[in-house]
C-alpha cells in the first residue's frame, strides 16, 4: 500500500523478520523496549489474519519476549496489546501488536493493566 507506513518501513528499522512477519521498536515507546510485530502482508487488523500468521505471530512475540527479558533483566511482566479499529484507538491501519515490557514500579498502581484503557475502569 502507497501510503502506509508499516508497508513502507526502512528496513534499517527492523530488528527481525521472517516470511510473515517483521519487528521493530515503536518510535514513541510506552516503556523502554516497547516493540512492535507487523505482518508483511497490509491487513487492517488482527482479525484478518490467518491461522498461519497467527502461528507465526504467536512465535514471534515468545520469542522477542525472551530476547527482551535477556537484553534488560529489570523487566519483569508484559502487556501485549492490539488496538482494533479507529473506536479502540488505532491509528496506523496496519496490522501491529504492541510488545509492552513492564518493570517493577514503573507505574504506581499496576492492577488492572489494560483495564486502565477506558479511564477509571482499571481497577474493580
Ligand atoms: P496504534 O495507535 O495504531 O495502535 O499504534 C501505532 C503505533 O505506531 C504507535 O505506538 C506509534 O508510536 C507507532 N509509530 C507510528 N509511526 C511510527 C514510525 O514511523 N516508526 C515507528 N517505529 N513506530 C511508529
Ligand atoms: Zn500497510
Amino acid at each position: 500500500m502507497k501510503d502506509c507506513i508499516f508497508c513502507n518501513i526502512e528496513s534499517s528499522r527492523k530488528i527481525d523478520e521472517d516470511d510473515l512477519f517483521y519487528v521493530i521498536r515503536d518510535g514513541f515507546p510506552v516503556t523502554a523496549l516497547h516493540t512492535l510485530i507487523i505482518p508483511n502482508r497490509h491487513v487492517e487488523t488482527y482479525f484478518e489474519l490467518t491461522e498461519d500468521e497467527v502461528l507465526a505471530l504467536n512465535s514471534m512475540i515468545n520469542k522477542h519476549k525472551q530476547l527482551i527479558e535477556e537484553e534488560d533483566s529489570t523487566v519483569s511482566g508484559f502487556n501485549i496489546g492490539m488496538n482494533c479499529g479507529e473506536d479502540a484507538g488505532q491509528t496506523v491501519f496496519h496490522c501491529h501488536i504492541h510488545l509492552i515490557p513492564r518493570r517493577k514500579g514503573d507505574v504506581e498502581e499496576p492492577r488492572g493493566g489494560v483495564r486502565h484503557l477506558i479511564p477509571g475502569k482499571g481497577s474493580y
